[in-house]
This record gives C-alpha cells, structure tokens and sequence, in this order.
C-alpha cells in the first residue's frame, strides 16, 4: 500500500502506530525526532509522513518548515494541541491534514487515505485532483517537481525550483525579499545577492531578462513577483 513514515517521540504511541499501519499492510519506518525525520525524508521517499508536534527537538511547526524545504511529501500533522489558530497555521505552513490527540485507528485510516488519494499514492484506484500550478504558459507539478513553459520541460535547479513555484503560488503578489530567503532559503537573514543570482539563473532558463521581464518583476527595494505576460504588452524579442 503506502510507505509511511512516523515521527513520534513517544514510544507507546509509537508502537501503536506501527502496529496498525503495519496490519494495514503499509511499510513503516519511524523516528523520535525531528531531524532524524529530516534525514529520512532525505533518504528515502515517502507517500505520507504523520508528524507528532511535540518533538524533543524542534518546534513541530519548525520541523514542518524544514521538511517542506526538501520534500513535497503529504504531511499529516499530530497534535495534542487543541488549538485552531496553531492548526490553521500549520495547514498553511504545508501540512495537508492533521489529527488531533487522541485519535482513533479508524480516524487515522481515513485521513491517510484521503491525503494519499489526493496525492495519487497508495495505488489509490481514483484519479488524483491536480495539483499543478499554472500560471500563463507555466505549469508546475509541485509533487512531480516538474516545470513546463509553453509545454517545454523546464530543466531546473532544486533551488530554482522552489523559487518558482513560491512565486507561482502566490501569482500578481510582490513577495518581499526577507520572505522569500525565509521561505525558500529558510534563512531569516541573509544577503539580497543569493537571491538576486538565483533569480538571474531562473530568468534565463525562462528566456527573459531583468531588463526585458515576462513572468517575473523584479520591484526594487521592495520585492519579486511573478505574473502572466499581458497580452499585447509583450516586451519585443
Ligand atoms: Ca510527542
């Protein structure tokens, strides 16, 4: 069925877990904290990943930033935390679902199966919903990590692909500078010049320049954005 991996720090709820993945013919592999999760997103690739919040080591939304850095894997987040404003958090950080503690065996069988039926994993007999990104001649498959332009595969830095589909994912919006390296770099600080080089990279491979902009704007001293090229107002080749 689906491999699945376990980041829970609690060895009772651990076991459980394993245990009735396991009887539900699901491979598991699992983990106490959050950077051993980190290494075996890297590692290994996963359908879903069920992340307790209260890890020994990092913040659970702090672990879901840095997942998210490497991997587009579902994450179903597992919480005690009976907080809606956390869990809206969370869910716009990147985490497809959550469940809140305790669960049942039942609840979590149904949240999985619907995450992996979205993502198109699990041998799911249902089509999976899109999830590209388009955005004029772009499309993005973020779990793919595929990009086309005008149906031409785009050969892309991991990086650069980030940045793309961050910027695509928020189309006509000036992302500011600082949440562009927290978001795609996961830095809170950091020189303009990274950016900048990588955006540089990123156009060419779009076939634009900075002085001759189709997709993407660059607003000095306030940000970047990405939008479709207006009809007609296309810049000469
Ligand atoms: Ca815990």
């Amino acid at each position: 069925m689906a491999s699945v991996l376990v980041v829970e720090d609690d060895q009772f709820v651990r076991s459980a877990l394993i245990r009735h993945l396991t009887d539900a013919s699901h491979t598991v592999r699992s983990v106490g904290t959050a950077l051993e999760a980190l290494r075996e997103v890297a590692h290994f690739r996963f359908d879903v990943v069920i992340l307790d919040l209260g890890l020994p080591d990092l913040d659970g939304s702090e672990a879901l930033k840095m997942l998210r850095g490497i991997t587009d894997v579902p994450v179903i987040i597992a919480t005690a935390r009976d907080d809606e404003t956390e869990i809206v958090r969370l869910l716009n950080d990147g985490a497809d679902d959550y469940l809140t503690k305790p669960f049942s065996v039942e609840h979590l069988s149904a949240r999985m199966a619907a995450v992996l039926r979205r993502s198109g994993a699990g041998g799911a007999a249902e089509a999976p919903l899109s999830r590209v990104i388009r955005v004029g001649g772009l499309a993005i498959d973020p779990l793919r990590r595929q990009a086309e332009l005008d149906g031409a595969p785009l050969d892309l830095t991991r990086r650069e692909f980030d940045l793309l589909t961050f910027l695509a994912g928020r189309p006509g919006v000036v992302v500011p500078r600082k949440e562009l390296l927290a978001e795609v770099w996961q830095q809170s600080y950091g020189d303009d010049q990274t950016i900048d080089v990588h955006l540089s990279w990123l156009r060419r491979k779009l076939g634009e320049t900075a002085a001759r902009p189709r997709y993407l704007h660059t607003l000095r001293g306030v940000g970047v954005k990405l939008e479709p090229p207006q009809a007609g107002l296309e810049p000469p080749q």
